[in-house]
Order: C-alpha cells, then sequence, then structure tokens
C-alpha cells in the first residue's frame, strides 16, 4: 500500500470484521460514540474486502481515500482534511459540490415525486427540463430523449442515426469517428471510441468504424472528403468531441475543422453527433461547444454537467427531421430503446436547478477562471519538464515531457504528491489538467498551479530518490 494514504497509520491487517459494530450507521452521524477515525477504517476495510472500483488495478492501487463531505471546491477526507477538486470529480461538478439551490429541488422533488415509469407517464421535471434544454441548445435540437449517462447518451445518438436512416427505406450502416476519441464504455460507445488501453481487449466484438485522423495530427477534412467519395451513401453518422479531445489527453481542436464537418457531413445526407458530455454546460465558454463554433449538430449527447454534476442522467438531444423518421403506422418504426430510470424526476429536478444557476453570474466565473488559467500556463509553458500547454475555456492542459499514453508513470506521480499536497489531480498519462468547477476562487486555482510548479520545480525528483510516496 502507498504512503500518501496511510500516514495516519491505518493498516488493514490489523482490522478484523469483528470490529464491525456502528458501520453504516455513520453516514448520517448524530451520535458521536464511533470516532470518525475508526469509521473510515472500516470504511477501507469493507472497502478492500467488497468493492470493485472504476479504472483501477487492485493489485498495486494506492488505498482509497474515504471522503465524507463536500462543499463548494472542496472535499472533506475523515480527519476533516480538505482536498481541492481541481477535476469537478471526473468533470462533473459544474456550480461546485453540495450547492444550496440544487440541494434544495433535490430534496424537495424527493418528497413529492421519486420515480415513475417514463413510458406511458410523464412528469414535469422532464417536461420542463426537456424545453429549457431545447432553449439553450443549438437551433434545430428540438426533442430531447432521456438517459442515464454519457454512455448510454452515446448509445442513443448512434442507434437514432442508424435507424432513422432504416425508417426511411435507405438504410445506412457506417459509423464515421476521429481517432483518438472517447465516448465512453458501452459496446457501441466503445466502438466509437479510438483504440487503446481501454478498447483493445474488446476489438474483435466492436463494430466497424471509419477512422478519420483526429484534427490535432492530421487532416481531418481530406480524409472525410475520402470517405464520402468512397462510401457516402453507406455513412450514417460522424460522430465528435467538438472542440476537444477529452480522455485521450484534452487535445484542443480548431473550429474550422469543426464548420468543415458540419458542411461535408450536411451536403452529403450525413448526420453529425456532437458528443458534449465534457464539453457541455460551459466548459469550452458557451454552454455548449458546438455554440463556440456555430455549429448545429443533428444530435447532440449530454450527461456530466447535465445536474450540476449531482445526481446521474444522460440525455439526447435531436432534430425534428430525425424524430419524424420514427413517426409511423408501423410499429417496427418505434424507437425500442429506454432505461429503467429514464428521466428520473429527482435527477431532472437537480438538472433544472442547475441550467437555473447558469443563467446568474456563471459566466463571469467561467470567464474569471479562464483568464486565471491563462495567466498560469504562461508561467508554465517556460518551465523545465512541460512539452506544451492548451486551452480552451475552462479546461486547461500541461503536458508534460515524459512518454505519452495513459499508461505514463508520471500522471501518477504527480496526482500522488498533488493530494499529499491537498489538491485531486488525476492526469491522463502525462498530460496534467485543470477541470475545476466554476465556483473555484483565483486563489484556490494558485493552490492548484503551485503544486504543478513544486512537482517540476524538484518535488518529483525528491520523491524518486527517498521512494515515497509513490510505489504504484
Ligand atoms: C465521460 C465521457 C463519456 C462517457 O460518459 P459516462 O457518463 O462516463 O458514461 C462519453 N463521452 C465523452 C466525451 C466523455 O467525456
Amino acid at each position: 500500500m502507498s504512503a500518501p494514504y496511510d500516514d495516519d497509520g491505518f493498516d488493514l491487517e490489523e482490522n478484523s470484521v469483528d470490529d464491525l459494530d456502528g458501520f453504516g450507521d455513520g453516514i448520517d452521524r448524530d451520535d458521536d460514540d464511533v470516532p470518525m477515525q475508526s469509521n473510515a477504517e472500516l470504511v477501507l476495510l469493507h472497502d478492500a474486502a467488497h468493492v470493485w472500483h472504476p479504472y483501477t488495478q487492485h493489485h498495486q492501487a494506492p488505498l482509497p481515500v474515504p471522503i465524507v463531505r463536500a462543499k463548494g471546491a472542496w472535499l472533506y477526507d475523515a480527519n476533516e482534511r480538505p482536498i481541492l477538486d481541481a477535476i469537478s470529480s471526473w468533470w462533473v461538478t459544474t456550480h461546485g459540490h453540495c450547492q444550496d439551490d440544487i440541494i434544495d429541488a433535490i430534496t424537495e422533488q424527493a418528497k413529492r415525486l421519486d420515480q415513475v415509469i417514463f413510458a406511458g407517464f410523464t412528469h414535469e421535471p422532464a417536461a420542463a427540463l426537456a424545453a429549457e434544454l431545447v432553449q439553450r441548445l443549438p437551433r434545430g435540437l428540438s426533442k430531447i430523449f432521456f438517459s442515464d449517462d454519457g454512455s448510454t447518451a452515446v448509445e442513443v445518438a448512434i442507434k437514432l442515426s442508424l435507424q432513422s436512416f432504416a425508417n426511411r427505406g435507405t438504410p445506412r450502416r457506417l459509423i464515421a469517428a476521429l481517432n483518438n476519441a472517447y465516448h465512453g464504455d458501452t459496446f457501441g460507445a466503445m466502438a466509437a471510441s479510438g483504440r487503446g488501453v481501454f478498447t483493445q481487449m474488446y476489438e474483435p466484438l466492436l463494430f466497424e468504424v471509419a477512422r478519420l485522423p483526429d484534427p490535432t495530427e492530421g487532416d481531418t477534412i481530406a480524409a472525410l472528403d475520402a470517405l464520402i467519395a468512397e462510401r457516402g451513401s453507406e455513412l450514417a453518422a460522424v460522430i465528435v468531441e467538438p472542440l476537444v479531445l477529452g480522455a485521450s489527453g484534452m487535445r484542443v481542436w480548431d473550429e474550422q475543422v469543426l464548420q468543415d464537418i458540419r458542411e461535408r457531413t450536411a451536403a452529403a445526407g450525413v448526420h453529425l453527433i456532437a458528443d458534449e458530455v465534457l464539453t457541455g454546460f460551459g466548459r469550452t465558454g458557451p454552454l455548449f461547444a458546438c455554440e463556440r463554433a456555430d455549429v448545429r449538430p443533428d444530435l447532440l449527447c449530454m450527461s456530466k454537467g447535465l445536474t450540476g454534476g449531482v445526481l446521474p442522467l444522460g440525455a439526447t438531444a435531436a432534430t425534428e427531421d430525425i424524430f419524424d423518421a420514427f413517426r409511423s403506422a408501423d410499429r417496427a418504426k418505434t424507437f425500442f430503446h429506454g432505461h429503467s430510470y429514464t428521466a428520473n424526476p429527482i435527477a431532472c429536478a437537480a438538472a433544472l436547478a442547475s441550467l437555473e444557476l447558469f443563467d446568474d453570474d456563471s459566466e463571469d466565473d467561467r470567464v474569471r477562471i479562464e483568464v486565471a488559467h491563462a495567466r498560469h500556463l504562461d508561467a508554465l509553458r517556460r518551465v523545465k519538464g512541460v512539452r506544451t500547454v492548451r486551452q480552451i475555456g475552462t479546461i486547461a492542459a500541461v503536458e508534460l515531457d515524459a512518454p505519452a499514453g495513459y499508461l505514463s508513470d508520471i500522471g501518477r506521480e504527480l496526482a500522488a504528491y498533488a493530494l499529499q499536497e491537498g489538491v485531486l489531480l488525476r492526469p491522463l498519462g502525462n498530460v496534467a489538467y485543470c477541470l475545476p468547477p466554476y465556483c473555484i476562487t483565483d486563489e484556490e486555482l494558485d493552490l492548484v498551479y503551485g503544486v504543478m510548479h513544486r512537482f517540476l520545480g524538484g518535488a518529483r525528483a525528491e520523491m524518486l530518490t527517498t521512494g515515497g510516496p509513490v510505489d504504484d
């Protein structure tokens, strides 16, 4: 086990399952008989025995950090140690943790209507949310299909495109996607995603996807032109992460390329699917990245920031034209897709409250963050150990001078160092990034960048020679 997480001396071996009295009632702790610390130990004990974490190699992963509460940009561990959430808890938290208006909306909604089947029934939070989203989405997107998360929002978009062509009697079965793309972990989303450690394993089972060069590495438009010339009548949709390839290292790409993709796909009758699961809800500046490039896609996927990052919810927006392809006296043309929790009222209420917050001073905050990022990146770009920096809106990335790739060591070293310093970073291989909740202050951003500077300025070398805190 590695050092940064167990410096309070916790030893898994010393605890036995007989010690679990009082565990579980620790969530809402009015009684203080069980000290916090021992409760955290029990969390770790149960966790180690029974929990399988995402993206985690359990053979060597450091102990997870038990978090007991959060507020604004901060997480608090069991010892009340604050940890600054510089990555919005995996890109979801928009306004800040436990934002009062969102929590109130959830509480009120939970008392009134918790859940109802969404086929044959509807409710105010879903209907109001659909209407509010349509008002703010790029023009032309008028129908909202709800799902559970980013991956399912992508699955829905791909299936809607394919079936709309089939329903019209002109089937097209080919999807095109960018190299280095990430669209989620379900099978359709994996097929669309670039090949790498996440998807290689399943390669033989993934459907064919035409690959276009990622705009940061090649001529996407020339490749798209060639693809359309050769297989245009087979091509149903091109799916992209607009303006920034997130998971492959916050690779920022040009608005003009997105506009050209839109122009070429429109001319060929091919759908453009904008996967705004990351970029949606202000990350690139405006509410949607497509807006920034003045592009109107046929389908647009949302999730992460949709509820302000509080509850899981996915949504796919579609044009009236795509919706019309499913309207028919022939029941076989129905979109036979749905999830048990489709349009959960509590999640929709959170999303509505979050949208309202975007109407207030959220934009000022985002502009302020954008300016602070630019200033810090400008300083970092000159630091030894930094290969390059990039930014779009509130997303800032620092590519470190180290072997690339998701499995690169330097990222984990930086994450361990940052955590020790009270900052949550989770670099993508050799790419460190700051993607904060919009409530983060300039002083808090100083803390984040301070950690990066210290790491590059010698803390890393020191850590490597002393053997800690990284042993992963
Ligand atoms: C995170 C992400 C997804 C997957 O969303 P999940 O909610 O994790 O399933 C899809 N597309 C993009 C661009 C993402 O960043």
